[in-house]
């Protein structure tokens, strides 16, 4: 059978981790504890869940969760100004801007109104030049693209020489990615929509990576034996949810050298952890700058 690649307990330890370090700065901050804003203008259910989960990970660090509601008809400029003005508040320690953002808003400009310091979900262009120069700061790394490199570590799945394809260039998830497993010693190959045949690059693959937003993308032809396969995408399926990968023709695929995170219980839920843990990092930050 092919290993699953859970991220229990894993994203368990993480967010144990976070919530020591956040109580670390609640009691330094004399028990006020910083606040992570959630800037939200979408009233996409999927999305709305998403929020809700996430605001409720945040309080289970002990942070207090901000919910910034603008509604979908908010311009940019209302954005840009959220954001500017949550960047300036001596309360809020670190800054999600939730996606999907009103057709028309530009993510790259609205994104440049938060503080590089509160970016704690690394959507500023000055963060994503710290990742390209391998400068960054990794509690400001885009928490999906950190959660995948999570795993690959959690698992030991080396990387150093090896051939790895990620499909998906997103700056939210594909091109961090891709930053970070070259930063690791892989030999990165980038897919995309426009790539002719995707079967031929990815199964090059020793470590591949799908972010690609299309359910059962690859399957068994597109992947070959002992490849370990990391599965990015959500798509809501009747109550649960499933991945871009179709797992059971991949899995029969690798054999038991192979490797493939599910979907649910792998990249969602480390997700969810690594951006506790950045949380409660920015509060530490944000209460010894204060202090
Ligand atoms: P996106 O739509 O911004 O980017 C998708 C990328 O995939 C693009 O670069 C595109 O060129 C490429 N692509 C699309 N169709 C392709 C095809 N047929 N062949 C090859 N490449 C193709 O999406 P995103 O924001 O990067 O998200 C990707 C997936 O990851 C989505 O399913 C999203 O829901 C999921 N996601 C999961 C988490 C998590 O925490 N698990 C977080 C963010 C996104």
């Amino acid at each position: 059978m092919t290993r699953r690649l859970s991220a229990q307990p894993f994203a368990k330890q993480i967010t144990a981790r976070a919530t020591e370090i956040a109580a670390r700065a609640i009691a330094d901050a004399r028990g006020t504890a910083p606040e992570i804003a959630v800037v939200i203008a979408t009233s996409e259910p999927d999305s709305l869940l998403y929020v809700d989960r996430l605001l409720k990970q945040v309080s289970a660090t002990g942070l207090v969760g901000r919910r910034v509601e603008l509604g979908e008809a908010a311009t940019e400029a209302e954005i840009f100004a959220t954001l500017t003005s949550l960047s300036a508040d001596q309360s809020v320690a670190g800054i999600i801007l939730q996606s999907p953002l009103p057709s028309g808003v530009s993510r790259e400009i609205v994104a440049a109104a938060i503080a590089p310091g509160k970016d704690i979900d690394g959507i500023t262009l000055v963060n994503a030049e710290r990742l390209a120069d391998g400068t960054h700061d990794a509690s400001l790394l885009p928490a999906t693209a950190a959660a995948v490199m999570e795993l690959l570590r959690a698992y030991e799945i080396p990387l150093q020489g090896r051939q790895a394809v990620v499909v998906g260039r997103s700056a939210v998830v594909g091109r961090p990615v891709a930053h970070l497993l070259e930063l690791e010693g892989a030999h990165v190959e980038v897919a995309h929509s426009k790539t002719p045949d995707l079967g031929v690059v990815t199964r090059t693959a020793a470590v591949l990576v799908v972010a690609a937003g299309v359910r059962g993308l690859v399957r068994g032809e597109h992947v070959s034996p002992g490849t370990v396969v990391i599965d990015v995408g959500i798509h809501p399926s009747g109550d649960t949810i499933v991945g871009d990968v179709d797992a059971p023709s991949v899995e029969a695929q690798l054999g038991e050298t192979g490797g493939l995170s599910p979907v649910p219980g792998g990249v969602g839920p480390m997700t969810s952890a690594i951006l506790a843990l950045h949380a409660a990092q920015a509060a530490e930050r944000l209460v010894r700058r204060r202090a």
